[in-house]
């Protein structure tokens, strides 16, 4: 793919960028390197600052950032917005609380002795320049949810952003070294998927994080593999939304239109699957059709704008590809919202709704990046969480009851990252992200994820 700025509400090429010679990365890496050996002795009050002042930076940069997303990947401006706010939420969350999150641990001092020591300690330490390769649907919050608590845990990094969101990737360089980050903090890299590799074997890079489609996550993780290096892999999702009698149906259907076309449905947390319990599923598939029928489509750019188009050429073939695959095995439409003409020429889809689902059906396996639903019936509690389960996916999961037992089941038996009750999966700085299965693996945000490029460093003192 060219790294170029394309319009998806258009269609239209609005910048385009060489990627970066050979030279002018391995510039950047020995900047990394360098830099790296300074910032690494600097103490968290000198961080907290810095990142104090980003946050800062990014909120007066609110509407100009929020507009360049937009432009760049079609999600609606006032997502786009709520993006960019929530960044700067999660500065400042790890700028205040990285000190305590990375502070010495002490074992007892029954273990120390046990250890036969007279003093030990733990001590997270960074471990240097981190390639973080990002997708292009939350373009600013992937990137900063990996650069606060790498930069304020004492890591540098090193951003190959994807090639549709350049200016966006530019941005987030500038942001940094203009909030006073030494230059070599934050740097971009704009590079092709090809090149991606070389950089990761380079040995002044110890360590990967991407979030990104399964295929992407496997190569990158093979040549980490290869060269015994960490990797933090955030991949696709198809979660499911389980409804089961004792929900408050209006409020789970309302929901679940939300949770299925946020960002234009291109969410690796959206909700997929709907899961709906025999007793309550007319009344959910009534009130979730009608919900997906009113949602205005159009220009991401109009402040009324619930959907917009899907990012790229490429990923509206792909989910056209799956529904048709779904219709031709006998799956029935139950709604298929028109987009309005006013829209314009851009890589819109029309929100839509599939029932009569069967594992013979490409959707059923497959994540579908758009806003696609599908509907399933669950003759009882054992039978929901069957369905739930039946995917290679493990990345969150949303269920409404308001029974403990069934709550309680499906703590114990989801094989997923997360359980969201009677509501939709949202991240949090607080709360870790990731998943299970070819969802991936580490975690990102909370203290689990600052922790996951830490040299986790034993000292023992007779
Ligand atoms: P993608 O095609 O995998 O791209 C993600 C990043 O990986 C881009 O920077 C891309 O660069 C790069 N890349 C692609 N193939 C590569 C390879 N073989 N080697 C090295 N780098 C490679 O994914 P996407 O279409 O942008 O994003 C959608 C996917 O991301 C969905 O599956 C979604 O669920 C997942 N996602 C997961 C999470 C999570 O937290 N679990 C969050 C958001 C999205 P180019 O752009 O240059 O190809």
């Amino acid at each position: 793919m060219a790294i170029a700025t394309v319009n998806p509400a258009t269609g239209q090429t609005l910048r385009t960028f060489e990627p970066y010679s050979p030279a002018a990365v391995e510039q950047r890496l020995a900047r990394a390197v360098q830099t790296f050996e300074q910032y690494r002795l600097t103490d968290f009050g000198r961080r907290t600052q810095l990142m104090h002042r980003a946050a800062e930076l990014l909120d007066a940069d609110q509407e100009t950032i929020a507009k360049l997303m937009t432009t760049e990947m079609g999600k609606p401006i006032t997502a786009a917005r709520a993006e960019a706010a929530k960044c700067a939420k999660a500065m400042r969350w790890y700028a205040d609380r990285a000190p305590a999150l990375l502070a010495d641990e002490h074992p007892s001092p029954e273990d120390v002795t046990d250890a036969g020591a007279a003093r030990a300690l733990v001590r997270y330490r960074p471990m240097g320049p981190v390639l973080a390769v990002m997708p292009w649907n939350f373009p600013l919050w992937q990137v900063v949810r990996f650069a606060a608590p790498a930069l304020m845990a004492g890591n540098v990094g090193l951003l190959k952003h994807a090639s549709n969101v350049p200016q966006t990737a530019l941005y987030l360089e500038d942001l940094f070294r203009g909030a006073g980050f030494p230059d070599g903090c934050f740097q971009t890299l704009l590079i092709d998927s090809r090149a991606v590799a070389d950089v990761l074997r380079d040995p002044r890079v110890v360590a990967a994080t991407l979030t990104g489609s399964e295929g992407a996550g496997r190569s990158v993780a093979a040549v980490a593999g290869d060269e015994v290096k960490k990797t933090v892999l955030e991949l696709g999702g198809s979660d499911p939304f389980v409804v089961l009698p004792s929900a408050d149906v209006a409020a789970a259907a309302r929901t679940a239109v939300t949770a299925r076309v946020q960002n234009n449905g291109q969410s690796c947390i959206a909700a997929k699957r709907f899961i709906v319990h025999g007793a309550v599923y007319e009344e959910f598939r009534a009130a979730f059709v009608a919900g997906m029928r009113a949602l205005r489509v159009g220009d991401p750019m109009r402040e009324d704008t619930q959907v917009g188009p899907l990012a790229t050429a490429q990923g509206r073939e792909e989910l056209g590809e799956l529904v048709a695959d779904a219709l031709a095995l006998g799956a029935a439409v139950e709604c298929e919202v028109e987009v309005p003409q006013s829209a314009g020429e851009g890589w819109y889809y029309p929100p839509t709704v599939l029932s009569g689902i069967t594992d013979r059906m490409r959707i059923h396996h497959e994540e579908a990046f758009g806003p696609v639903a599908t509907l399933y019936r669950a003759e009882d509690l054992d039978h929901a969480v069957e369905l739930a389960n039946d995917t290679p996916f493990g990345l969150s999961s949303n269920v409404w009851t308001t029974d403990d037992a069934e709550q309680e089941r499906f703590v114990r038996d989801i094989q997923a990252g997360g359980v969201f009750f009677n509501g939709m999966t949202a991240s949090h700085p607080a709360l870790p992200f990731g998943g299970v299965r070819r969802s991936g693996y580490g975690r990102e945000l909370s203290g689990h994820g600052i922790r996951e490029f830490c040299n986790i460093t034993t000292v023992w003192i007779a």
